[in-house]
């Protein structure tokens, strides 16, 4: 058995007539008098293989055990299919089974099983069709986020993921510690400090994991020009929500030598592209999506994909919230945060298209943010999106020194912290930019999934860190 085997996705290109192997899961079986129909995959393409095995080919016992979830491998010839569901499939002349999976016992045979329960079989359920195409995109746009960014001579750079310094203030943090122990105590296990001094810890001082890689990542942007990260961050945010997790992947691109009008353009094209390119090597995947997940998955992302995107500062956009006559849940005043339903009001009803934001309030944003000439707001802008929202935060960085420190002692913000991110603009300053997108955000955007832990393997929020 050679990796280099032929996955199930090629078969289908096979004339018929040619002989080949066919590896895979079954999904289903099904029998009439002279003939046995089994579905098979391997999770290569959405498309089950369908498998025909004539009476009497096989054994009593073999036949047996071609049962939902068995792995095996059916020899035989590619024919014409006379049904109407595929093309071609495989007329069978030997089989062997690998692992059998009992039917009394394997979990993932009933039929419109709710996404809890597949939540709760996680090590099976990427045999699914769902999960099958969730994970196939999520491959196929993790992919495509790097070649959108290598072809434009991006550099890929990875940012700590333990960190001491709780720069950014983006979200409560956990804590990494060697200080605290375990000990099994008659009331069960419990947690055992061993020393109370932060000096005496693993790195010398409190550190956390990370919240976000953009304050080393301008660092590096400030020297290679442009870089761009991919990778791991946590929030200890206690909330459970269908959109927050406690490990998620974030993308974060920073460009020097770049104004906001550059972000904002990379933005839009970095959607527009990473969403084409999907689509486009995933087709049967989002068929699917469409017609099962989300009925308006092919409008909202031809949207994106199509039209361009509107700009508009933040002030524009509360007048025009204040005018829309809408009774929104939170109210809208110019200074407070938008909410989501603002944001999808402004792109699906008011604008019909993406929309970009800039210019937010500098209360209401992180302190690294460009300040503005009128003293009241920053260079932010958020990428909104029909049916999600807020899909992009970025910002055009503050690069004046005398500006930064201003800002970072107005709000109390520990100074000497910074004494290396504050260096970056006392030697070879450089007006710069970038942005952050959740990954898994954007897959649920993409694929229409309703629950943020439906398009991550494994989710880890609160009170879950199960496989
Ligand atoms: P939100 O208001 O939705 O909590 P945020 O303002 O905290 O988001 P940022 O700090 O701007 O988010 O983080 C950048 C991006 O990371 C967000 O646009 C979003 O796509 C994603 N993101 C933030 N928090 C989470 C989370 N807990 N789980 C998954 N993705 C997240
Ligand atoms: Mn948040």
């Amino acid at each position: 058995m050679d990796y280099r085997r032929t996955y199930l996705r090629d078969l289908f290109n096979l004339a018929p007539g040619s002989k080949t192997s066919a590896y895979g899961w079954i999904k289903t079986r099904r029998d009439s008098k002279t003939v046995h129909f089994v579905q098979l995959s391997d999770g290569s393409t959405f498309q089950d293989l369908q498998v025909v095995i004539p009476e009497g080919l096989l054994s009593e016992a073999v036949l047996k055990t071609l049962t939902t979830g068995a792995s095996v491998r059916f020899d035989g010839e590619i024919v014409q299919s006379p049904g109407e569901n595929q093309p071609i499939e495989l007329l069978a002349s030997g089989a062997e089974v690998y692992g059998p999976a009992d039917p009394a016992e394997y979990p993932l045979q009933k039929k419109g099983a709710t996404m809890e329960f597949l939540r709760e079989i996680g090590h099976l359920r990427g045999r699914g069709n769902t999960f099958g195409a969730v994970f196939r995109v999520r491959n196929a746009a993790a992919d495509a986020i790097h070649q959108f960014f290598q072809k434009r001579g991006f550099n890929y750079i990875n940012t700590p993921i333990i960190t001491a310094s709780d720069a950014e203030g983006a979200g409560a943090m956990f804590q990494v510690t060697t200080l605290v122990g375990h000990e099994e105590t008659k009331d069960g296990l419990r947690y055992k400090l061993d020393k109370t001094d932060p000096a005496e810890d693993f790195f010398g001082k409190p550190s956390y994991l990370t919240v976000s890689g953009q304050l080393e990542a301008e660092t590096l942007a400030l020297g290679l020009t442009n870089v761009y990260t991919f990778g791991p961050t946590f929030r200890a945010e206690n909330s459970n929500s269908a959109r927050h997790l406690a490990e998620f992947w974030m993308v974060e691109p920073e460009m020097a030598f770049c104004s906001l009008e550059g972000n904002m353009n990379l933005a839009e094209e970095f959607l527009k592209e990473v969403i084409a390119t999907v689509m486009e090597r995933c087709p049967k995947d989002f068929e699917f999506f469409n017609q099962r997940i989300e009925p308006t998955l092919f409008e909202t992302l031809n949207h994106v994909v199509n039209s361009p995107f509107e700009r508009l500062t933040y002030t524009e956009a509360v007048k025009m919230l204040e005018a829309s006559g809408e009774s929104f849940e939170f109210p809208v005043g110019w200074g407070t945060d938008l909410q989501s339903e603002h944001e999808r009001w402004l792109t699906e009803k008011k604008v019909g298209r993406p929309v970009i934001l800039t210019d937010y309030p500098k209360e209401i944003k992180a302190f690294y943010m460009r300040q503005n000439e009128d003293g009241k707001t920053v260079r932010a802008m958020d990428v909104l999106a029909p049916r999600i929202g807020e899909i992009i935060g970025g910002s055009q960085r503050e690069e004046r020194l005398d500006v930064l420190e201003a800002r970072i002692k107005e709000l109390g913000l520990p100074i000497e912290a910074y004494w290396w991110y504050l260096d970056l603009r006392r030697y070879g300053s450089v007006p710069h930019a970038g942005f952050g997108l959740g990954f898994e955000r954007l897959l649920m955007y993409i694929t229409g999934m309703k629950n943020i832990r439906d398009v991550i393997p494994y989710h880890r929020t609160p009170g879950s860190a199960e496989f």
